[in-house]
């Protein structure tokens, strides 16, 4: 997929950023992290394109969940369905 510079979330616009040695607030290596307070999304540079965009799906997901409901292990099984669904019925710009 196409991953975009930017996208509205709520109401709020988030900066997607791609960067070398992606690294959380608690300094711990990922593929991706958001900053929710600060409307920003950071991805991995050189992920695989269908890894990027579940780790986008990811992150747009922590950002919905306003009560922080969802673990990390539920966030991710839904990032990776949700994807697959909108990229098997092509939903999402290609690159
Ligand atoms: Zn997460």
């Amino acid at each position: 997929m196409k991953i975009p510079k930017k996208i509205k979330i709520l109401g709020m616009v988030f900066d997607i950023k791609i960067e070398k040695d992606c690294r959380a607030e608690d300094n711990s290596i990922c593929a991706a992290y958001i900053q929710r307070d600060y409307g920003v999304i950071v991805l991995e540079e050189g992920l695989h394109p269908d890894r990027m965009g579940q780790a986008l799906f990811h992150e747009i997901l922590h950002a919905v969940d306003i009560r922080g409901e969802l673990d990390e292990e539920q966030t991710d099984q839904f990032a990776h369905s949700l994807y697959q669904v909108f990229k098997d019925n092509k939903l999402l710009k290609d690159a």
